[in-house]
């Protein structure tokens, strides 16, 4: 029987992911995948002796920034202090999506720590989580000038590490930060009202938008919206949760 149109969508998802996977794994030095144990065992086809199950995501996060380097790849590098490459725990089951780096970011050169990023704080609290539970990281690494929205051209330099980052952590679920997180990784220009409060998938991961901290701080009356796309989030984690 000839697939319907979502099922070939979710094995373009599967396919495309695990595109990302060998290539991180090639970046990684594993250059042969063992087709059974005792070919692996008896050829010795990995090169740095670690199977492709035991390369970890804290390996390949490792790799990705190193291929960063001290990047000049979009102009975004020429206002930069601090590249903000993300944090947080390689295994993360939660990863959270923001724009790209403000003052103080681009002073310390880590994700969220001026007030969205207390506000942020508050959100992870309320799913249950502290900070260092979860991953953060933004679709541009360099803080654009006088924190305007990252243009088309930056974005489509810098996200290919983002997606890379992801693709690493595979995470259970992903919340994109504001419109520039949801438009980039759905890639499509509905605006952030319509994407929001429900489960879409990432490249087979499942992702869900809310608004931006720093507009929450802006417009404070759409906090109790946010809630509820944090809900969609605690729905999705304890969905896992109850499967295990
Ligand atoms: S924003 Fe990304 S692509 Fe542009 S210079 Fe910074 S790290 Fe490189």
């Amino acid at each position: 029987m000839e697939p319907d149109y979502r099922t070939k969508a979710e094995i373009s998802a599967v396919l495309n992911r695990l595109k990302w996977c060998l290539t991180d794994l090639h970046m990684a030095g594993i250059k042969y995948w063992p087709m059974k144990p005792r070919e692996h065992e008896a050829t010795g086809v990995i090169e740095n002796g670690d199977t492709p199950d035991q390369v970890k995501p804290e390996q390949v996060l490792i790799v990705i920034r190193e291929d960063i380097g001290e990047c000049t790849r979009c102009p975004l590098h020429l206002s930069r202090t601090t590249l903000v490459y993300g944090e947080g725990p390689p295994q993360a089951r939660l990863v959270f999506v923001g724009e790209g780096p403000g003052f103080d970011e681009d002073q310390q050169g880590r994700p969220f720590v001026g007030r969205a990023g207390k506000l942020l704080d508050k959100m992870i609290k309320a799913l249950g989580f502290v900070r260092e539970e979860v991953y953060i990281a933004n679709v541009v690494k360099c803080r654009p000038p006088s924190n305007r929205t990252p243009q088309d051209n930056e974005i489509a330099t810098c996200s290919p590490f983002l997606f890379r980052q992801l693709e690493a952590i595979a995470p259970q679920v992903i919340c994109a930060l504001g419109s520039c997180a949801a438009q980039t990784l759905l890639a499509t220009n509905k605006p952030i009202s319509s994407l929001r409060s429900k489960k879409h998938y990432w490249r087979g991961m499942p992702l869900v938008c809310t608004f931006h901290p720093a507009y929450l701080l802006r417009n404070p009356s759409q906090k109790s919206s946010t809630w509820q796309d944090l809900l969609v989030v605690h729905e999705i984690l304890t969905g896992y949760q109850e499967g295990n």
